[in-house]
């Protein structure tokens, strides 16, 4: 016999937190287990894009969802998501116009605010960017990003205040299962009980299923970002994505930039391997890429640079639900943009764990049982996989 709670999540990232606090709010005692700190993985590296501009249906209701959190959270959360409303544009090559103004559609369909802008607009929006007369782009005024660390650190906070308990610096070891049901975990700080046990343990998730003979298609996705240091006369910029040049930018603070590419993050490594430095050639490319967009940047300079490992499934999109042993549920592969959809993640699968269904119905899609089905998951108009 252990400790008992009602729920053990493995993992202290945003999506353990946002569950933990979620389960808390709906009265249960569930205890997150974390290997290392809150925010050690995925999330403490994360680039925090918070955007609604998805081609999957249930992901952008996800991330609008999520969005309400984030422009309330103090109230809905309390204490500081760090979320800056610099306004979000999604920018796309000739041949994925059509997707673009399907996709926007269907956002607006879901109560996104979101439309359709020309290269004017968008010169408007983002000065001095370079792009043709004919081009367009998405634009969301009410995007932008928000600080991993600091929303995961609010929602455990919000969840211990509501019942929870955090123990960091405790690895799973072992999941116990008696009868074909999960009855605990055990750890480097001793035995767990709960007939809930929940793997959210991002690029650690293969290993963590594989402890209930489970093999789920998570491997490990790494990616660069950098940090540069805008010239005084270059003001705070909106967020964008930029599909043509492969690469994504955002602001941080009032004079830094982050750039990290789409393309050339690698697969299949080592979880546990060190994410301190970028890959050698890294920044010269990011530096490449923005001044293909925006000149005016040949003349920032770098200010540092790092690493950050997810879990990505084949078709780059979540695993959600129960499976394996009874009372065993994945919530991993969040495949480089689980960020920004982890509050309603969180509240959906608290609904589907507590009450047996998801008023939302916004998790279905994300069943395990899609890979051996051989139905990925793709959007109705899609846009190439997001990495490459
Ligand atoms: C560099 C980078 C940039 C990104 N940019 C964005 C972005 O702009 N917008 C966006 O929406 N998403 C972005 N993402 C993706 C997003 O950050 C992740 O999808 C999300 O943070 C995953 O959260 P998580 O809780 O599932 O995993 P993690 O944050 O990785 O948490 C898993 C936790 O499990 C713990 N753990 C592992 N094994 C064990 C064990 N045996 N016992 C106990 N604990 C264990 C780990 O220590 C870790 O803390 C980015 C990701 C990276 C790496």
């Amino acid at each position: 016999m252990g400790e008992t709670a009602d729920a053990i999540i493995i993992g202290g990232g945003i999506h353990g937190a946002s569950l933990a606090f979620h389960l808390a709010e709906r009265g249960w005692k569930p205890v997150v287990l974390e290997k290392a700190t809150v925010a050690a993985g995925a999330t403490g590296r994360s680039s925090g894009m918070v955007r609604m501009h998805y081609d999957v249906e249930a992901e952008a209701s996800l991330a609008w969802r999520s969005h309400a959190y984030f422009r309330d959270w103090e109230h809905r959360v309390g204490g500081d998501s760090g979320f800056t409303n610099v306004g979000f544009l999604q920018m796309v090559p000739r041949h994925e116009v059509g997707p673009l103004r399907w996709n926007v559609a269907m956002q607006q369909r879901v109560g996104i605010k979101t439309s359709v802008v020309d290269a004017n607009e968008v010169r408007r929006l983002l000065p001095g960017v370079a792009i043709d007369d004919d081009q367009v782009a998405a634009f969301e005024p009410l995007s932008g990003y928000a600080d991993p660390t600091a929303s995961t650190a609010s929602l455990m906070a919000g969840a211990v205040a509501r019942g929870a308990r955090l123990v960091q610096g405790c690895a799973v070891t072992g999941v116990r299962v008696h009868a074909g049901r999960v009855v605990g975990v055990d750890t480097t700080r001793g035995a767990f009980d709960a007939p809930v046990v929940v793997n959210a343990a991002g690029a650690w998730a293969g290993r963590i299923a594989s402890l209930v003979g489970l093999e789920v298609p998570v491997s490990v996705w790494r990616h660069d970002v950098a940090y540069v240091q805008r010239p005084p006369d270059i003001p705070r910029h909106i967020a964008f994505i930029d599909f043509q040049n492969a690469f994504y930018s955002r602001p941080e603070g009032e004079s830094l930039t982050l750039v990290a590419l789409e393309d050339g993050n690698p697969l299949q490594g080592d979880p546990d391997a060190p994410v301190d430095s970028a890959a050698v050639g890294f920044i010269e490319k990011a530096a490449e890429r923005v001044v293909s967009r925006l000149p005016q940047f040949a003349r920032a300079g770098l200010h540092s640079a790092h690493s950050g490992q997810d879990g990505i499934t084949p078709d780059q999109h979540p695993i959600i639900g129960q499976e394996g042993p009874e009372g065993f549920w994945l919530d991993c592969g969040y495949s480089g943009t689980g960020f920004k959809i982890a509050p309603a993640v969180g509240e959906s699968l608290a609904e589907l764990i507590v009450n047996g269904e998801d008023a939302n119905a916004d998790l279905a899609i994300f069943r395990f049982g899609r890979f051996a089905e051989g139905t990925p998951i793709v959007g109705e108009h899609p846009y190439g996989p997001m990495w490459f």
